[in-house]
């Protein structure tokens, strides 16, 4: 297979989506990054439990940190967005929360917020944080900036 190489001689990309990996989520992702956020050109690390990777993090030679300093480092990114996303199994499951929706936001409310923190630690950047929330019984995925 051969395909057109839409980013010949372009080494710089607007931002870094931190997701998860869990294959429910990442193609909503994408369109609520490119069609709601405005990011067209974005790298793409996905690790379990996106917040919950760079909280897991001993230091900036981590991974996960890896994956938001690459970008910074070497893409020039502006923007880092992390999302989060509810009945997320890095985190047990909405199963931990025992069905109250607003509690298990709350829980993903912190991880962001606390995974911004060391991430501004290291990096100087614009970071956005969104929740991805099962509303509707389930049928549809809502994006929540917090
Ligand atoms: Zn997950």
């Amino acid at each position: 297979m051969k395909t057109p190489f839409q980013y010949k001689g372009v080494h710089s990309c607007d931002a870094v989506v931190l997701c998860c990996i869990d294959f429910r989520f990442w193609r909503e992702t994408m369109k609520f990054v490119e069609e709601e956020l405005g990011i067209k050109s974005y790298d793409f690390p996905k690790m379990p439990g996106a917040a919950k990777a760079i909280n897991d993090c001993q230091g900036e030679t981590d991974v996960p940190l890896q994956c938001i300093g690459v970008p910074c480092d070497l893409h020039h990114v502006e923007k880092i967005v992390i999302v989060n996303h509810a009945d997320c199994g890095a985190y047990g499951g909405s199963k931990e929360f025992s069905g109250d929706d607003e509690a298990e936001q709350k829980f993903h409310e912190v991880q962001l917020k606390s995974a911004k923190e060391k991430i501004l630690k290291y990096y100087d950047k614009e970071v956005i944080l969104v929740y991805a929330k099962l509303v509707d019984e389930g049928e549809n995925i809502e994006f929540i900036l917090i």
